[in-house]
């Protein structure tokens, strides 16, 4: 079975309010990263194991040198069998995006682009810290589209300052500049971030939580109305324009990751990288976690992954899997209008997405 890579690239101009991601705004030790980062790939290859997607994620991979990208994409190439048609996604940040740099991505063999958008409304950007603002935004996206390049959108629901209004402005604006591709994720608050200080001190507000699910659902049937079909619980694509990638994480396919808080899936195991960049350049390879699934975890893990999923599960699967609890808990959703049938399968509808972590905790 062909695997995924994923490559981690944690440069960014500022961090963030919000973010918890492995990340460094120190571009001075890219030369050293890069060059921990090939160690690893020599490291961990194996020789002839095909590969059909990669993903440079971040951080901001837009931020890393034209010089880093190309040493990195040589050594992907001599170590792994890369498919013709892998695809190799990179998330770009709308203030790198020029017309310049997505010639120089695509020659590299990139050939989707992910946009790191968030809000197309200044008021919203700032909080967060972001550097780019909505002009930039349309700009990188315009040029992108432009280009032919598979692209995608970021944005967040749930943000400060965020109104109805806002929200429904930013993703018409979404709709309507060419992107193939969105991601519309929840605002996650991570202890730890500026942000979630920020709000506890009072500063900032969020919408309030009936406004936030009522804004998701409609964004789903926005999006359907749109031509984008709804195929996991925060990504939405025209057709074909499904990111592989990501496809592979949630169909419990194999990948390796490399890079700071970098996870990787390989036969049974999983396993993560040190997040200290210090460490890493200085050739710290031991996982700081690594696990091998039960019986029962893999069993918990498949049931969730799926029902991320719009296709949701097999009906025969919720019963091998769980028995008749499974039966049970289907008919409860069924009646109660949280899950759906989909053919032979059962998904979760739009409102039962919002509270699928709940639902699923109920069937263990
Ligand atoms: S640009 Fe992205 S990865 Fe970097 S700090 Fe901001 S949210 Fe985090």
């Amino acid at each position: 079975m062909p695997i995924g890579l994923y490559v981690h690239l944690p440069f960014c101009r500022v961090h963030c309010t919000y973010c918890p991601f492995a990340v460094s705004t120190d571009i001075r030790l890219q030369d050293r990263y890069t060059g921990a980062l090939l160690a690893e790939v020599d490291a961990r290859s194996d020789g002839d194991r095909v590969v059909d997607s990669i993903f440079f994620g971040g951080g901001t991979p837009s931020r890393t040198s034209r010089e880093n990208l190309a040493r990195i994409v040589a050594r992907l190439r001599e170590r792994f069998a890369i498919d013709d048609d892998a695809e190799f996604s990179l998330e770009a940040n709308p203030e790198d995006v020029t017309d310049d740099a997505v010639a120089f991505w695509r020659a590299l063999g990139v050939n989707r682009l992910s946009i790191g958008v968030q809000s197309f409304h200044d008021d919203e950007l700032r909080p967060l810290g972001r550097v780019h603002g909505r002009v930039q935004a349309l700009e990188a996206v315009r040029i992108a589209a432009a280009s032919g390049i598979r692209t995608s959108l970021d944005l967040i629901l749930g943000l400060p300052r965020q109104t109805e209004a806002s929200f429904l402005e930013t993703l018409e604006t979404a709709i309507t500049t060419g992107a193939g591709h969105v991601s519309l994720y929840m605002l996650d608050l991570e202890e730890g971030t500026a942000l979630v200080r920020q709000i506890e001190g009072g500063r900032v507000s969020l919408p309030d939580d009936d406004l936030v699910a009522s804004l998701y659902t409609a964004a789903i049937d926005r999006f359907a109305e749109a031509g984008f079909a709804q195929y996991e619980i925060s990504n939405f694509a025209r057709p074909g324009q499904e990111c592989r990638h990501n496809l592979r994480y949630w169909r419990r396919e194999q990948y390796l990751a490399f890079g700071i808080g970098a996870h990787s899936f390989v036969g049974d195991r999983r396993f993560a990288n040190t997040r200290d960049i210090h460490q890493y350049i200085a050739g710290e390879r031991e996982p700081v976690f690594a696990e091998v699934l039960g019986e029962g975890e893999v069993r918990r893990e498949t049931i969730f992954l799926e029902l991320r999923q719009a296709a949701g599960i097999h009906y025969d699967d919720v019963v091998r899997l769980c028995g008749e609890e499974g039966i049970e808990w289907m008919e409860r959703g069924l009646i109660d209008g949280w899950l759906r049938r989909v053919g032979n399968r059962v998904a979760f509808t739009p409102s039962g997405f919002l509270l699928s972590n709940d639902y699923i905790s109920r069937l263990f």
